[in-house]
């Protein structure tokens, strides 16, 4: 039974739904960007960032900072990156929410989405990675695919740029995907970093709905 829990809390053990996590056949040397819980202010400086290094990411919205910012997420839109459904309000009490209320959370955001942006979002990132059986019938109602990560490096919760960046780079092999948070007051200066080492050992950057060959919207 505990293994049962730790693993259904991970959307990296594809226990529950088949999560694309990283792709190492994809052919070229090339590693993916995703950043979750905006669109805030600072995202358009890392999408200025992003344009210096003529790099293409995915950006996981949540659904009240669409509403709260939203000329930042047409400015996403605009400039060739993707955006991707992280439910409406983001609670912590995800886990334990019955899958019609996952089901609400997963709409509204795709709603606000589509009235901005005009988009229909197709791809789907759980707030803090968690896949319930409860999310799993939601998702099966909605249809969204889900995009997990296999590179963490803590960003949310560690204050250290070089640790993050360090974690990101320790062991990094093509066709992985990078969990980032355009949120963070550290991640500006962090991207940077990143983009030039990247450069350095020769990766290239690919979005991630084409690392994975899938359909950001409907
Ligand atoms: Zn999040």
């Amino acid at each position: 039974m505990l293994i049962i829990l730790v693993l259904s809390t991970n959307v990296q053990f594809n226990f529950f739904v088949k999560a694309f996590n990283k792709n190492p056949d994809y052919p070229d040397k090339a590693v993916a960007l995703s950043f979750d819980d905006g669109p805030v202010e600072s995202t358009l400086e890392i999408l200025d960032i992003l344009d210096r290094y003529n790099a293409k990411a995915a950006f996981f919205c949540i659904g009240k900072n669409i509403k709260k910012h939203p000329e930042v997420f047409k400015e996403i839109i605009k400039r060739g990156h993707i955006v991707g459904n992280h439910t409406f309000s983001h609670t912590r009490k995800i886990g334990f929410l019955p899958s019609r209320i996952i089901i609400d959370e997963i709409e509204n955001c795709n709603q606000i989405a589509e009235e901005i942006g005009g988009v229909r979002m197709n791809l789907f990132r759980p707030p803090f990675g968690i896949i319930n059986p409860k999310t799993k019938r939601a998702l099966n109602k909605t249809g969204h695919q889900v995009i997990g990560w296999n590179i963490r490096p803590y960003d949310a919760i560690t204050k250290s740029p070089e640790k993050i960046i360090h974690r990101i780079t320790k062991d990094l092999n093509k066709g992985d995907l990078i969990l980032l948070h355009d949120n963070m007051p550290n991640t500006a200066p962090i991207l940077e970093q990143l983009l030039v080492i990247l450069q350095q050992r020769k990766f290239s950057t690919v979005r991630p709905d084409k690392l994975f060959n899938i359909h950001a919207y409907n």
